[in-house]
């Protein structure tokens, strides 16, 4: 395995891997079990797998966890080795970002909603990082994690807009034995704390057999302020119902495939989730009064 810090020897490696299929895997260090599925798929679908490990200041606000933020560089490197990753890519800030730059990426209106109205700019951050990587990597595939998945839509959005040469692959979430989605925040949480932060999970689990956003929604907001009861700790930032591409809130006349995507600060730790619904359309006699009034008195 190469370990690369600088710019000028990845495209010295770049260019030795020639037509070969490389996989990109994106990430900001502390490794765990959710990072390296996204290896497992790599190493399936391409010859060469390259990971990334890069704490990117652009997408962390003036208050957030950038300094905190965990990065115990020589356990990732084992994991990484043992993983089966080709090269690991962990460049210095001032390699990526020379005092010089000027232009950077603009997420639109994806990122100023849910994770980019709570985090303003932390969408723009990340896709010029993302688009850097793409630059320097030149991946065939890029693999995201459905975790983070206003992330996906947006490297997807920006692939699309901006015509880049790479298929972006989605990975499922993997979870703690509870449930809770793996996390390198997820140390950050006091014992009681994360005994809350579980109430994430069971509300998504409980919704997702919902068919309708307002039942979704419902059945999700049950669990959580029952959790924010228990624990002042939990604030509940937003749980909706949206379209897993535009993120657009979707209503009872919404059917098809939609993600219930919810956020909580948990003591100081931010903490996302989702799950996949499928809402069914209205059929005639059950007009969007009736769906209402029945969400209502249920
Ligand atoms: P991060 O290091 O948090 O920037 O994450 C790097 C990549 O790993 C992103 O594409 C995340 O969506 C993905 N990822 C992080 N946690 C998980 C998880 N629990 N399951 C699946 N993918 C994950």
């Amino acid at each position: 395995m190469k370990v690369i810090h600088s710019i000028h020897e990845l495209e010295l490696a770049r260019a030795q891997l020639g037509d070969a299929q490389v996989g990109l895997v994106p990430t900001m260090g502390a490794l765990h079990p959710g990072h390296l599925s996204l290896v497992e798929i790599a190493r399936k679908l391409t010859d060469v797998v390259v990971l990334s490990i890069f704490v990117n200041p652009l997408q962390f606000g003036p208050e957030e966890d950038y300094a905190r933020y965990p990065r115990p560089l020589q356990q990732d490197l084992e994991a990484c080795e043992k993983a089966g990753v080709e090269i690991v890519f962990n460049p210095g800030v001032n390699d990526l970002f020379p005092a010089a730059r000027q232009v950077s990426v603009q997420a639109g209106s994806l990122g100023a909603v849910f994770e980019g109205a709570s985090r303003p700019g932390h969408f723009d951050g990340m896709l010029t990082v993302v688009l850097k990587l793409l630059n320097l990597v030149q991946p065939t595939i890029a693999l995201f994690g459905r975790k983070d998945a206003q992330q996906l839509a947006s490297v997807k959005r920006m692939v699309t807009d901006l015509n880049v040469d790479v298929e972006i692959v989605p990975a499922p979430i993997v979870r703690e034995a509870d449930g809770l989605a793996m996390s390198s925040r997820n140390q950050y949480l006091s014992p009681p704390d994360r005994q809350s932060a579980q109430a994430l999970w069971r509300a998504l689990k409980a919704a997702s057999g919902e068919v309708t956003a307002s039942a979704a929604r419902r059945t999700a907001l049950e669990v959580l302020d029952q959790a924010a009861l228990d624990n002042p700790n939990f604030v509940l930032d937003y749980a909706e119902v949206v379209d897993p591409d535009t993120f657009a809130v979707l209503d009872d006349e919404d059917s098809g495939p939609a993600l219930l995507a919810a956020a909580a600060l948990v003591g100081t730790t931010r903490l996302i989730d989702n799950v996949e619904l499928t809402l069914a359309a209205p059929t005639e006699d059950d007009s969007a009064d009736n769906r209402v009034g029945a969400a209502r008195t249920s």
